[in-house]
């Protein structure tokens, strides 16, 4: 065989591919999604291909649906939950029953159009371990929007890992990333954000996202909260350390405050006890708010070792061979 133009090109393993799709409540798209996930297949080049439907406890006839979609195409299979546990636990379970060596996770409303997956596939073929999309322009209400925008910048700047702006779960990853995210075992999961935790290559690809193709979101506002609270909470403890900052702060002015009415006190009369009064709420304040602040940092620090995340995830060993 004539070697390959590019050496450093890498194909990934096509032995089998996986697509997860949380489903909840999607009886209108079912039809249409096996449709184009089913084009989706014929496309790949792939030996074999897997659709893993975890359907997050719908109470209309999506069950009924998937049941029916597993009984025409055995490459579909479905995972039921007991109950709607919410889209990032559905994603997180779609991640354990995946079994392909490249591994996409998509969301079951085709705002994510399934055709992408194919560029996706070409940049993990570049090298890539994560191929994340990232929305171009949103299909949606401006107030959802701008609340999107303003939670990924937030969640950025408070974040010790790289967090990349507007991307959601649409992805594709290596079966090391899967097997990586699969090792850490905490249960509130934001899955995005543990995506970019584990590291590896990642690489952003831009695509449109198309608007939902029939229903309404099943993102309630309470929903979307909670969603952006792990996100924040289970990355970052800056909130711990601004209470320290501004405790501390507090507590300094005090000082400040006690030297300007020291000096003060040589220009003009002040009433009797009242500096005393301005000093102390603000030193016991800022004191108060201090060691709740370095409480919290005790708190925190057994929270990220109840987490029981590895110290590190490892790419890869590289040993000479035995002489
Ligand atoms: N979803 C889920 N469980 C939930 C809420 C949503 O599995 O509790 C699924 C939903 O069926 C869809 C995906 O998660 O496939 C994304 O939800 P949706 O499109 O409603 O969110 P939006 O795009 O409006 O943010
Ligand atoms: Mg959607």
């Amino acid at each position: 065989m004539p070697p390959s133009p590019e050496p450093s090109t890498r194909t990934v393993d096509r032995s089998l591919f996986s697509i997860i799709v949380p489903i909840y409540n999607e009886e209108e798209t079912l039809e249409e999604l096996s449709r184009r996930i089913t084009l989706l297949f014929d496309k790949l080049d792939f030996d074999a291909c897997e659709a893993v439907i975890v359907n997050d406890g719908s109470q209309d006839e999506s069950e009924e649906m998937i049941r029916a979609i597993i009984g025409r195409d055995p490459r579909f299979r479905g995972v039921f939950l007991s109950r709607n546990f919410g889209h990032q636990a559905a994603v997180s379970v779609g991640l354990h029953y995946a079994r392909g060596s490249v591994i996409a996770v998509i969301d079951g409303d085709l705002q994510d159009p399934p055709e992408t997956v194919l560029s996706l596939i070409a940049v993990l073929d570049r090298g890539a371990d994560v191929a994340y999309g990232v929305r171009r322009r949103r299909k949606e209400s401006w107030v959802k929007r701008s609340t999107y925008w303003l939670f990924y910048r937030l969640l950025a700047s408070v974040s010790p890992v790289q967090i990349p702006l507007d991307a959601g779960d649409f992805c594709c990853m290596t079966r090391q990333v899967v097997d990586a995210l699969n090792s850490l075992p905490e249960n509130r999961r934001f899955v995005r954000g543990l995506r970019s935790w584990v590291g590896f290559r990642q690489v952003r690809v831009e695509f449109e996202r198309d608007a939902r193709f029939a229903g309404t979101t099943k993102y309630s506002w309470s929903k979307l909260i909670r969603l952006a609270y792990d996100g924040i909470f289970s990355l970052s403890g800056l909130p711990i350390k601004i209470m320290q900052i501004t405790g501390f702060a507090s507590a300094a002015l005090s000082l400040i405050l006690g030297l300007g009415y020291f000096i003060a006190s040589f220009l003009a009369e002040s009433p009797p006890g009242f500096p005393t009064l301005v000093i102390s709420v603000w030193l016991l304040g800022g004191l108060q708010v201090f060691f709740l602040g370095i409480l919290g940092e005790y708190i925190h620090r057994a929270y990220e070792q109840s987490l029981g995340r590895p110290v590190a995830i490892v790419r890869e060993v590289l040993e000479a061979a035995e002489p």
